[in-house]
């Protein structure tokens, strides 16, 4: 991927937007949030996201008719990368706005469009996601929440698990069963459904961290017009799938900004104690830095592929690579790494324990791995158990 000298004006802007904007009342937001600091300043980061909104700094990517800026791939990079390096704080609508507001784009109705993306774009609905279920999660075709016809309505029945934000979510596109009886992605539907009613019960699970930002959704006779189904009934296997294959590339690079950032504070850390002596972890810190090069390269190099095993390389690259960068933080801090706390807000801590969540989430490594051997190494799939 090259940039232009407009580009590079377009990154000077967005520079210069930030600088100006990151301060008075949102000065206070630089690196809140993110993967395991959810927790941090929902309330406020909302408000931060609302302002980034009304700027126009809001689905870069979509296409002018919806809303957005029909960005290309190298200025929505750009825009992350700044935002990463800037310290702005973890945006609290990425789900609408990454994963539901391009898939309505592809396949919803004008009227689904109508009424769910503008409220993505300013950032005054936010989505999660309902996929997985205790007994599907790699096996997704495996869901068994229900759903039936009555009244007008979609009645839902069943649980979700691992539901990120649930607990501030306004809307939930949840995969579910509408055809009794139907086996694996036959029968399945994609339906949204609004999170506020009394038949749906979000239970916040503790994790390692011990902070919560994943939950358990019980939908007891929940309810949703008919009319909120993306595709056909029974069509929803084909449009989960699609969601799933969006591409998210362009949000990586800034993701990797990020980890650079946690690099260079492990290094400064390094420098100025033993570690930074020691051969051993000199080789790891090397290793680290030369690793993260390798990840950058690899996503600047796919972004925008589609179809081959590309997105699961780099998800491979980027998990291990950082799953890894939290192990060297527990090395490097030696002995007094090992000292727990009540609620561990120790940033290195913290890194170690919710990294290792990174090769399970958005697929998890063997999965990858085994869509790199079908798709990449031409070898034969693998037998269902
Ligand atoms: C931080 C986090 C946030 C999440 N957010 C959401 C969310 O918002 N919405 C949502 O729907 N889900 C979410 N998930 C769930 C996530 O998608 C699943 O955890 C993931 O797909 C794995 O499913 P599972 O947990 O059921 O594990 P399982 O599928 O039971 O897998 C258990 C282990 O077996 C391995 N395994 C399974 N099948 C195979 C196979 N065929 N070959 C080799 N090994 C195999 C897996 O790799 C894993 O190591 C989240 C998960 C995490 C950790």
């Amino acid at each position: 991927m090259r940039f232009t000298p407009q580009d590079e004006e377009f990154r000077a802007d967005v520079r210069a937007w930030l600088a100006a904007n990151l301060s008075g009342r949102f000065a206070v937001l630089r690196g809140a949030g993110g993967p395991g600091r959810e927790h941090e300043r929902h309330a406020e980061r909302l408000a931060w996201n609302q302002h980034l909104a009304a700027a126009g700094w809001t689905c870069l990517g979509w296409p002018a008719e919806f809303g957005g800026r029909g960005a290309t791939l190298a200025r929505q990079v750009i825009f992350h990368e700044e935002y990463a390096r800037a310290g702005a704080p973890a945006r609290v609508a990425v789900v609408g706005e990454e994963l539901l507001g391009p898939t309505l784009i592809a396949f919803g109705t004008p009227e689904q469009q109508e009424r769910f993306l503008p409220p993505i774009k300013q950032v005054t609905e936010l989505w999660c996601q309902g996929y997985s279920e205790p007994g599907a999660g790699s096996d997704l075709a495996s869901v068994a929440t229900r759903a039936a016809l009555d009244g007008g309505e979609w009645v839902i029945t069943g649980q979700k698990v691992w539901t990120s934000l649930a607990h501030v979510a306004d809307w939930c596109f949840v995969l579910a069963r509408t055809e009794p009886g139907s086996r694996r992605g036959a029968g399945l539907s994609y339906l949204l459904v609004p999170m506020r009613q009394s038949g749906v019960t979000v239970r916040p699970i503790r994790q390692l961290t011990g902070t919560s930002e994943f939950n358990e959704v019980f939908f007891d006779g929940a309810r949703t017009d008919a009319a909120h189904v993306v595709g056909e009934p029974g069509d929803g296997w084909r449009i989960a799938k699609a969601t799933l294959a969006i591409e998210r590339g362009a949000a990586m690079l800034g993701l990797q900004v990020g980890f650079r950032r946690e690099l260079e504070d492990l290094l400064e850390v390094a420098r100025h104690t033993a570690a930074g002596a020691d051969p051993l972890l000199r080789d790891k810190l090397a290793r680290a830095w030369v690793g993260l090069e390798a990840v950058r390269a690899y996503a600047l190099d796919t972004l925008g592929g589609t179809g081959g095993a590309e997105a699961s390389v780099l998800k491979v690259l980027w998990s291990r690579w950082h799953r890894n960068l939290g192990e060297l933080a527990m090395e490097v801090l030696g002995a007094p790494s090992m000292i727990t706390r009540a609620e561990p807000d120790d940033e290195w801590q913290r890194l170690f324990l919710f990294s290792r969540a990174d090769t399970i989430y958005g697929g998890s490594d063997e999965i990858q791995r085994n869509i790199i051997a079908t798709r990449a190494l031409g070898l034969p799939r693998q037998d269902r158990p």
